[in-house]
């Protein structure tokens, strides 16, 4: 079962992703937010779509929140932790600290547990 993080911003950024897969699809789907300089803006991408693109603008120059490129400060928690070693050769992790905006393109971005649960 997949869960969501909402992404929030003091600029104004809020916008709410979906992570990783449903019963059905977990091997071949796993949504997880991604930077997009494109739309500047948060989307929700599949990384276990050989060609990953942005859902909007459809550019393949976006990348993944668990980059350490995007991450400022490290936070003490875990927000959440997805199991991909298999398909991806790493785990997903976004932590409670701080991340660049595609907005406004500081070091404020936040990840927060979502109230969205799917399947
Ligand atoms: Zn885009
Ligand atoms: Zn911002």
């Amino acid at each position: 079962m997949g869960s969501s993080v909402t992404a929030t911003c003091p600029c104004g950024q809020n916008t709410e992703i979906m992570i990783g897969g449903g019963m059905n699809n977990f091997m071949t789907t796993c949504y997880f937010p991604c930077f997009c300089g494109n739309c500047n803006a948060v989307v929700e991408a599949n990384l276990l779509d050989r060609q990953m693109t942005c859902p909007h603008c459809k550019t393949n120059k976006i990348i993944p929140y668990d980059d350490p490129t995007l991450a400022g400060e490290t936070g003490k928690n875990v927000v959440i932790r997805w199991n991909v070693e298999k398909q991806l050769g790493r785990d997903l992790i976004l932590t409670d600290g701080n991340y660049r905006c595609p907005q406004c393109d500081q070091m404020t971005l936040r990840f927060m547990i979502g109230y969205l649960l799917w399947d």
